[in-house]
């Protein structure tokens, strides 16, 4: 299940610096890509397990076939979003 509810620009995605990102700078990293009000307001499923993401819960995004998916902070999920970043890099 790849982002059914929001569309995000691979393009602006990879201007962001991934290895940037911080807690402190979290939100802002998240406001560029669209995704701090969605994450907000329960919109964001996790690619991987479906469950709902919240920013609590969020842990990265991935590359997914040319889109982005959103990995929730279970550990599973976070190992399959790490081994498709490893595997586009
Ligand atoms: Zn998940």
């Amino acid at each position: 299940m790849l982002c059914s509810n929001i569309i995000l620009d691979m393009r602006a995605f990879k201007k962001i610096k991934l290895k940037a990102v911080s807690n402190d700078n979290l939100d802002a990293y998240l406001e560029a890509l669209g995704l701090l009000k969605p994450l907000q307001s329960g919109q964001v499923k996790c690619s991987i397990c479906g469950k709902t993401v919240a920013k609590d819960s969020f842990s990265c995004l991935y590359p997914d076939n040319g889109e982005i998916g959103i990995a929730c902070d279970d550990a599973s999920c976070y190992l399959k979003a790490l081994r498709a970043k490893e595997d586009q890099s």
